[in-house]
């Protein structure tokens, strides 16, 4: 039997329209993950991909004059095309109109029948298109729905329903057991309060959706997209022949979908016996502008006008620099530009270019085959230290972490001034470029999972010691 594959996964995003930065601000911590676990020669199956079915995807394609499929099919190219922009290196991508899927959500609910987790009953409540779920009175702010700012309609319907309710229990001591953990920690603690104030049974089946999978043995229901959604985890297995990855070991997410991510999605594994994810992540919100970005309020940031402008490991940087991960934070336009020019350009960048510039005009022999760093350099940032940093998700901290080391190096040029010893002391010249030349090495190192390109760019100019600017000045 092979060894067990490192299970990473993003939400499917729902393919109502193009992607977006909250889109790829998930997308692009789970890259960082995948390629630093990579680095540490773990097997990885780091899986995104869209959620194609419900009646939010029908009204899109109806507005777009299209069937909804042939809808979906004309955004999936806009999705891969924004990760290759953003080099994220997925291994699939998921479509849940994959006929595959489809039988696997099928035979799931048969079974969850089977098993007697499954009944039909009347329920009446608030419904929100745009999330695509009932909404509890407490819930709303001002009579509107807290993500989308709109009035839910009244709505009553016959379903079938999960019965969640028979898992509080479980979920709590699979919690407190540590086997399934929820993070960050404030995070956990509101999903435990949660359900210790009592889960109710969830509908799994809408009778007026159209554009979904059928329910198994009544025509007249389609199942919950947030089911089928879900399933989808599980059903990569299959529809991607990997038989080695369950369970999952990160699966990220925002925390608007941390409900069904935590408790949910563990619930209907329980019910069929199954192993739960090890670890599932909830992220914040931006802000933009001090507006909450929404599509509905149409203050949406395109991903990739952002590349354009500064380029994919730029945008990476920025959006994991600018607040920590698990808590809400403002980006802008004007944010990047400012991390770009004062701490890509001018410290790491002019770092990489002023070292290598000294070692060509003051002919310094640099030992470039150490493999070991100095004690000094390895102790500005141990690998011990950067693997529990990654570990914990502390990606902003990692971050200004490396630019200390950058802002070091560059003190130690400022301080020792090399174009003062290349006149008189060649012996401390070659000391002290040496070892600005493994700070560099280091950075690289460091980097290399958050700005990839960057990183072989930086390596081949340590390798062949010709230099190119890292991070060209941005045209306005
Ligand atoms: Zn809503």
């Amino acid at each position: 039997m092979s060894q067990k594959k490192l299970y990473i996964t993003t939400p499917i995003y729902y393919i109502n329209d193009v992607p977006h930065i909250g889109h790829a601000y998930t997308t692009v911590a789970a890259d960082v993950l995948s390629r630093y676990y990579k680095s540490q020669g773990e097997d990885v199956f780091f899986l995104t991909g869209v959620d194609e079915h419900g009646s939010k995807i029908a009204e899109a394609a109806k507005k777009a004059g299209k069937k909804p499929k042939e809808f979906a099919d004309s955004l999936v190219p806009r999705f891969q095309q924004a990760w290759k922009n953003l080099n994220i290196d997925y291994s699939e991508f998921f479509r849940t109109t994959n006929p595959e899927h489809e039988k696997i959500v099928k035979d799931t609910i048969s079974k969850l029948k089977d098993l007697g987790f499954i009944e039909k009953r009347k329920y009446t409540g608030l419904y929100c298109i745009a999330c695509e779920k009932f909404l509890l009175p407490d819930e709303l702010v001002d009579g509107c729905c807290p993500d989308h700012g709109t009035k839910p309609t009244e709505h009553s319907e016959e379903n079938y329903f999960f019965l969640l309710s028979k898992f509080s229990d479980k979920l709590l001591s699979a919690i407190e057991a540590g086997n399934y953990q929820i993070l960050p920690e404030s995070r956990k603690n509101e999903v435990v309060g949660k359900i210790k104030a009592g889960l109710d049974d969830v509908s799994i089946s809408r009778q007026k959706v159209e554009w979904g999978i059928p329910f198994p043995g009544d025509e007249t229901q389609t199942i919950y997209v947030w089911i089928d959604a879900l399933i989808n985890y599980w059903s990569a297995q299959e529809v991607f022949n990997q038989d080695n990855i369950w369970p999952p070991d990160i699966q990220l997410m925002a925390k608007d979908i941390l409900w069904f991510h935590a408790i949910i999605w563990p619930a209907l594994l329980m019910a069929l016996s199954l192993p739960l994810p090890k670890k599932i992540f909830a992220h914040g919100f931006f802000t933009f502008g001090g507006q909450k970005m929404s599509k509905t309020r149409g203050n949406v940031l395109d991903p990739n006008v952002l590349v354009e402008k500064f380029g994919a490991d730029a945008v990476r940087y920025s959006l994991l620099r600018e607040f920590p991960f698990g808590e809400d934070g403002d980006i802008s336009e004007e944010k990047i530009a400012g991390r770009y020019q004062n701490e890509l350009a001018n410290n790491i960048g002019n770092l990489l270019n002023r070292t290598i510039s000294m070692i060509n005009k003051y002919q310094v022999k640099i030992d470039q085959s150490r493999k070991e760093y100095s004690d000094e350099t390895i102790s500005r940032y141990p690998i011990a230290e950067f693997s529990k940093d990654i570990e914990n998700f502390q990606f902003d901290k990692i971050l200004q972490k490396i630019l200390f080391i950058a802002e070091f190096a560059n003190r130690i040029i400022e301080e020792n001034k090399p174009w003062e010893l290349a006149k008189n002391n060649k012996e401390k010249l070659e000391e002290v470029l040496q070892s600005v030349y493994e700070f560099l090495k280091l950075i690289n190192e460091r980097i290399s999972p958050f700005m990839p390109v960057t990183a072989k760019k930086m390596k081949k100019q340590l390798e062949t010691l010709e230099p190119e600017p890292l991070f060209p000045r941005i045209e306005k």
